[in-house]
């Protein structure tokens, strides 16, 4: 289910470890008041996705859970790779996931003064210093897993000077490049982030929300935690690969006098990773880029932009993160694991209807020519609350190609020549001739149906064992269908890390097929977003993008057969 800040968050069926440690903590009374405060702090340099939705419910519901506070903070710190579009998009996709931030929109850039203090206040204390070293020479002078680092030759300047230098990188008067500020902690630590990590950059780049205020910029592991600090979050929640990052995290932290009282706790959780998709933005942006992908909000992607566009609902989403839980450990998820939550959300919510995807023509030789009846069909039958509508049946009808067999295997029931099947919600017919062209190819059918056979009449004359969707021929409308495969070949084992290999070289090239849909007139009045199941086929919804009156366009959201199984049932 979605969660509200009027419900009592219901406990997942997953296991989630940073409850306890938010149990313990209150336990300790470590936090004033005991307020949780949590924040989901995206980069704005690409659109969201699954895995950020992950991080995303799961900073919410833990601020839910908690009686506490959850805070929208764009961690706007590198001005190279950001935009304003981004912006938009993130707060236009966490609030259509549902978690709602209220007022407490932040931008770390509004912090660049603050940073700026802190820096002085480290170079105060000795804690810090500005570097003329070159980026080669830093690298060379860190040293490696296995040696230690040595000191920078700039290492022991005054503090006065480290002042007025890093005042001076400031004022624009050095070129990028050519010094940077530096923690000062201890070259030979075992944890290479402890090793005197830069902590501040010259960058003469405009910036999208301080514009060119500033040409010196604070790096990320420098950032964060202050940004963390200042808005009084409790716990900082982040994914595994900031653990070795936790030491300097608290090390500023501990360092400033501001944080003296109350500090935030960093707590890391495995990132989410699915199988047989492109998690991770830098690969996303390489499909946008490339045109692989019809842009960010490509039904194939797993951002949320994409599913939404695929027709997959917050609901979905987030009855799936509850049942991965959060570990500690990293692992590829099923992602047919996945689908089974979008498909089990859609059952009892859209209402299904008829569509013909590929169509074989019946004409009922024994039904009158200009005769148009209007039956009553459910439109779902697992949820009468979603009403009855009319279905138009006629003398020519379309029904799937595959729905019928000149020539059958053993253990067919649907059509073949002599056989009878029940049209769904209307009549019984029976196959009497196959027409084909000169080619040989089957062009119609030739059917006679039996008029007490109607559908709801009580009739219990004979049985049948085959029931086929169907639509009336005469009065369908055509449509435009997208029907969706997996992005990638096989499974990977890709996450977005340097050294992995390029999932560029696994492209579905058949991720996409577009066909005609002949589908029931009701489905005329359908709008952007509006989901169906089509029956036998799967579910559809209306493209929010390409669709329009005249030419609807359907993309499939996933057809109906699931590999999966929960494990309880
Ligand atoms: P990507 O790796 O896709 O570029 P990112 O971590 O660089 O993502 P940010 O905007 O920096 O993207 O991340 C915002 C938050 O989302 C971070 O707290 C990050 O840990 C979290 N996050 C990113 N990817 C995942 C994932 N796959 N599973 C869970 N959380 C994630
Ligand atoms: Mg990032």
């Amino acid at each position: 289910m979605l969660y509200k800040r009027s419900d009592s968050v219901s406990e997942p069926t997953g296991t989630n470890f940073i409850n306890n440690i938010i149990d313990e903590d209150i336990r300790n009374n470590i936090y004033q008041n005991n307020k949780v405060l949590t924040r989901f702090p995206p980069e704005p340099n690409g659109y969201l996705h699954i895995g950020h939705a992950k991080s995303i419910l799961l900073n919410y519901n833990t601020s839910l859970r908690y009686n506490g506070k959850f805070n929208l903070r764009f961690d706007d710190t590198n001005p190279v790779k950001e935009d304003e579009e981004y912006v938009q998009s993130i707060k236009e996709d966490i609030k259509w996931l549902g978690a709602d931030w209220e007022d407490r929109l932040f931008f770390a850039s509004n912090y660049f003064d603050k940073m700026f203090l802190y820096a002085l206040e480290l170079i105060k204390k000795d804690l810090a210093y500005v570097d003329d070293l070159s980026p080669d020479e830093i690298r060379q002078y860190r040293g490696t897993l296995f040696s230690p680092g040595k000191n920078s030759p700039y290492r022991n300047r005054s503090i006065e000077e480290n002042l007025e230098l890093f005042t001076r990188m400031k004022d624009g008067k050095f070129i990028d490049g050519s010094k940077v500020l530096r923690a000062k902690i201890d070259m030979s630590s075992p944890n290479i982030n402890m090793r005197d990590p830069i902590i501040y950059r010259i960058l003469h780049t405009h910036h999208h929300n301080t514009g060119d205020t500033w040409c010196i910029y604070p790096m990320y592991d420098y950032a964060h935690p202050i940004e963390d600090g200042i808005e009084g979050i409790t716990h900082s929640i982040c994914t595994l690969e900031f653990e070795d990052h936790r030491p300097f995290y608290n090390w500023l932290l501990e360092n400033l006098d501001d944080f003296k009282i109350q500090r935030p706790k960093q707590i890391e959780f495995a990132k989410l990773q699915l199988s047989r998709t492109i998690i991770g933005k830098r690969f996303i942006k390489t499909l946008v880029d490339k045109g692989i992908v019809d842009g960010w909000d490509d039904p194939r992607l797993m951002t949320i932009s994409g599913m939404r566009r695929r027709g997959i609902t917050p609901e979905a989403i987030q009855n799936f993160c509850d049942e991965i839980g959060v570990a500690r450990s990293n692992s590829i998820v099923d992602i047919a694991m996945f689908e089974h939550f979008v498909r089990d959300d859609l059952k009892l919510k859209t209402p299904r209807l008829m569509a013909i995807l590929d169509p074989i023509k019946i004409v009922i030789t024994n039904y009158p020519e200009d005769k148009i009846e209007w039956l009553d069909m459910h439109n779902n039958q697992d949820n009468e609350s979603l009403g009855i509508r009319k279905i138009p049946f006629g003398r020519e009808i379309y029904i799937e190609k595959e729905d019928f067999m000149e020539v059958p295997i053993k253990k067919y029931f649907r059509l073949f020549p002599g056989n009878e099947v029940r049209l769904m919600g209307a009549y019984f017919i029976k196959c009497n001739e196959v027409i084909k062209n000169a080619n040989g190819e089957i062009i119609q059918l030739n059917c006679t149906y039996d008029p007490e056979t109607k559908s709801g009449s009580g009739f219990t004359g004979r049985k049948v064992k085959g029931t086929l969707h169907w639509v009336c021929a005469q009065n369908c409308i055509e449509s435009e269908i997208r029907l969706y495969d997996y992005l990638l070949n096989d499974n990977n084992d890709i996450d977005d890390d340097e050294d992995n290999p390029d999932p560029l070289n696994n492209i579905n090239p058949d991720s996409l097929k577009v066909i005609k849909g002949y589908l029931e007139p009701e489905l005329a009045n359908a709008n952007s977003g509006d989901k169906f199941q089509f029956v036998r086929n799967g579910y559809f919804v209306v493209d929010s993008k390409d669709s329009t009156k005249n030419n609807l366009v359907f993309n499939l959201t996933l057809n109906l057969k699931s590999s999966w199984k929960p494990s309880n049932s």
